[in-house]
């Protein structure tokens, strides 16, 4: 059973609502039959939807929206195949689609191709959604439109519940079904049934141990209001991001001086893409240990509060213009949204609560003492306060500083509890994992 999460925020404030997927497999020659038909119809509606709009195009008319197409498909023999709420959402994807297109197209990503027709064997992964499809007692009902016979699948044991650390058991209420045809070089290998399940607001108890957490360049700081102090070295992931920033100017430099949509410019195009995939596989790879390790590292401790440092002060700060070299360059450098997303469904599974905390002034005001002096950062890595003596790692100094805010705000209060010697964790390649390596590594 594979398992996908994630935590849903409504606005600024995050709601710790827990959302599941969980995928089954579906054996090919019992469940191929049964699936193969709505699937190409499936295929059949995206192809209409891809049609329309060339038309439009070619004919120089408005492009249809949203709306008019579905109103116009209501009548096509696929769209009577499936539920109403399926082929909506074939209609829903298509625009998607389009509009994720449009958005990397504007952001300079011209390998990006535009929702184009699929092979008319294709099986499209089909979505049911909530008036879709019925769950009773281990049981799983999908409709089709109203004339043809349910798909009725039993689920595995224990899909629909998830226990809790503190042996809590939530029971799910699921919200969307898919299934998906799994291929491996143009074949069909497989069928998967992927539910995702709302969980509810994890229950907690609000008050206890805290750690915090810095995002910098090639580390992240953590402190804790254990005194625990950790270095995390992320140098891989960090060269892995310049590397893949690197190869996009490239291609994107060979492929302004050749003619667009030429035989040279498209086999650039097409190893951009395949560059691009392996790269972003293993920059993911990367930050799912990294915030595996967050999470094992709070769970070891039993802390209640996990609280990242929040840059969105310093981005709002690059993008007015403000050039502030140090500041950019740090957004650019980590996935920042991606490792704040993995970190808070991998907390909420362990019943930790995912917070931020502001990042302002915790990189120039000493953690001992509470002194704000930007030079007492004596370069990237060392802090030496002229005030309380206080000797220590840069980021060390920041982690605690933002500990500090987050429990106390901003009013320079001395460090309020003994610190232990920090650690430092760096990835093995040959492990594949973070391990911890003595301090000296760090340097
Ligand atoms: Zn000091």
């Amino acid at each position: 059973m594979r398992t996908v999460g994630w935590a849903k925020k409504k606005g600024k404030k995050q709601e710790n609502r827990l959302y599941l997927t969980r995928v089954a497999p579906l054996p090919l020659d019992k469940w191929l039959p049964v699936f193969e038909i709505p699937m190409l119809a499936g295929t059949k509606l995206w192809n209409s939807c891809v049609w329309e709009s060339r038309e439009a195009r070619k004919n120089g008319t408005k492009y249809p929206t949203e709306s008019e197409m579905k109103e116009k498909f209501k009548g096509y023999e696929s769209w009577k195949r499936l539920h109403s709420q399926s082929s909506q959402s074939v209609v829903e994807e298509y625009f998607e689609a389009v509009r994720s297109y449009v958005k990397h197209k504007d952001n300079g990503r011209d390998e990006m191709r535009p929702p184009g027709f699929k092979p008319k064997a294709t099986l499209r992964t089909i979505t049911w959604k909530r008036q879709g499809f019925e769950c009773r007692e281990g049981l799983l009902t999908l409709k089709l439109s109203r004339k043809l016979d349910d798909i009725g699948v039993s689920l595995p044991e224990g899909f629909d519940t998830l226990e809790l650390p503190d042996g809590t058991v939530l029971k799910g209420t699921p919200v969307e079904v898919k299934v998906k045809a799994v291929y491996r070089k143009g074949k069909v290998v497989g069928l998967e049934m992927h539910v995702t399940w709302d969980f509810g607001v994890v229950p907690m108890v609000l008050a206890g141990k805290v750690s915090a957490y810095d995002l910098n360049a090639a580390l992240v700081a953590r402190g804790s209001t254990e005194g625990s102090q950790q270095l995390l070295v992320c140098r891989e992931l960090l060269s892995l991001i310049q590397y893949r920033n690197k190869v996009i100017a490239e291609f994107q430099q060979k492929m302004s001086r050749c003619k667009e949509r030429s035989r040279r410019w498209k086999a650039l195009l097409s190893a951009k893409r395949k560059a691009l995939k392996k790269l972003e596989r293993r920059i993911n790879q990367l930050t799912n240990a990294l915030t595996k390790l967050m999470a094992g590292l709070d769970q070891a401790e039993d802390i209640t509060f996990s609280v990242l440092g929040d840059l969105t002060d310093i981005r709002r700060k690059s993008r007015s213009g403000d050039k502030d070299k140090k500041a950019s360059q740090k957004i650019n450098q980590l996935p920042y949204a991606q490792i704040e997303q993995q970190h808070a469904y991998k907390s909420l599974l362990r019943q930790v609560y995912p917070d931020k905390a502001s990042e302002r002034y915790s990189s120039q005001t000493c953690s001992h003492c509470g002194t704000r002096n930007k030079s007492y950062r004596v370069h990237r890595g060392l802090w030496c306060c002229k005030k309380c003596r206080a000797t220590m790692h840069a980021d060390l100094n920041g982690v605690n500083g933002i500990m500090k805010n987050y429990l106390f705000g901003h009013c320079g209060i001395e460090q309020p509890f003994p610190l232990k010697p920090p650690e430092v964790y760096r990835w093995n390649k040959r492990l594949n994992r973070f391990v911890k390596v003595s301090p000296r590594a760090s340097a």
